[in-house]
């Protein structure tokens, strides 16, 4: 995750402070900002929202507490990208993008404990905030916010599912390490952010909330992954259940979610179509959607 800085790195970073920085006094590593992947509010961006973002992320900071104010800037993006690995889809099967910002931290004492949360991998998301003009409907292209489209997202369309489609970012405003990643929203930062406040310890606590975090998405995917055995299993596709929990030890939460679902869809065709038919009349249920980042 971390770099050396190069040189090139270095003159970007010296753009921002105020005395020239050394090599060795700032700690530099990259970060997934965002995709163009399905997140857990069934909404994405789209390509072009993604590079207008590349350019808006170029130096903003990272806080810890969303009152952004000097002293709560802890790192500060100094160069952002688009990637598209190869051969990766979306979950509407387009070819998966995501913005990569690359950041750095001066290495002090008070950014000790940071650095090696960081090092150690166990923060490999973040969660942002940024506006934009338009959530459009995956199905008929008008605002969801705004227009009278009366489609529901998540619901399917003569066999599309119906999402809202991020357009158009107007400002980023902020972007925060988290161990299991917030929601992303449009227009305001997201509410669903924890907030740390607290006093002159107040990076302490936001090493300890991010660690209790990091805590919570263990338990999170273990339980993930015992739901996706449990659906192996129901759907029934000559799997036992042995191999079906070593297959899935080194999945990621995206990869067992993807899976699950797989085998959810599978075990509802083994059902009775009456069986079907009612729950085809149920409201969808919110799905919770954990995004992992791997660099
Ligand atoms: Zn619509």
């Amino acid at each position: 995750m971390s770099n050396k800085a190069t040189e090139k790195d270095m003159e970007l970073i010296n753009k921002y402070s105020r005395r020239t920085l050394k090599e060795d006094e700032v700690y530099t590593f990259s970060v997934v900002l965002c995709d163009n992947d399905i997140d857990r509010d069934i909404e994405h961006f789209d390509d072009e929202a993604l590079d207008t973002l590349k350019d808006l992320f170029v130096g903003v900071s990272a806080v810890y507490d969303h009152e952004p104010s000097a002293k709560n800037q802890i790192a500060r993006i100094y160069s952002c990208g688009c990637e598209m690995p190869e051969g990766r889809l979306t979950a509407y099967n387009e070819p998966y993008k995501r913005l990569v910002g690359k950041a750095y931290i001066p290495v002090c004492g008070a950014t000790e404990d940071l650095i090696a949360l960081l090092d150690s991998g166990i923060m490999k998301e973040v969660s942002i905030g940024c506006a934009v003009a338009k959530c459009r409907c995956s199905i008929c292209g008008e605002d969801m916010r705004t227009s009278a489209c009366s489609h529901v997202k998540g619901r399917h369309y003569g066999g599309k599912m119906c999402c809202g489609v991020l357009s158009e970012p107007t400002d980023a405003y902020e972007w925060s390490f988290t161990a299991v990643p917030s929601q992303r929203s449009a227009g305001v930062t997201k509410s669903s952010v924890k907030k740390w406040r607290g006093a002159e310890d107040s990076m302490g606590e936001y090493i300890d909330a991010l660690r209790k975090q990091a805590e919570e998405g263990r338990r999170y995917k273990s339980a993930l992954r015992l739901e996706t055995v449990k659906a192996g299993i129901m759907a029934n596709v000559g799997i036992e259940s042995k191999l079906l929990e070593k297959m899935t030890a080194e999945l990621s939460v995206e990869e067992l979610t993807q899976l699950k679902e797989a085998f959810v869809v599978k075990a509802q065709q083994r059902l009775p179509i009456g069986a079907q038919s009612r729950r085809g009349r149920e409201k969808p249920e919110k799905k919770e959607r954990f995004k992992e980042y791997e660099i």
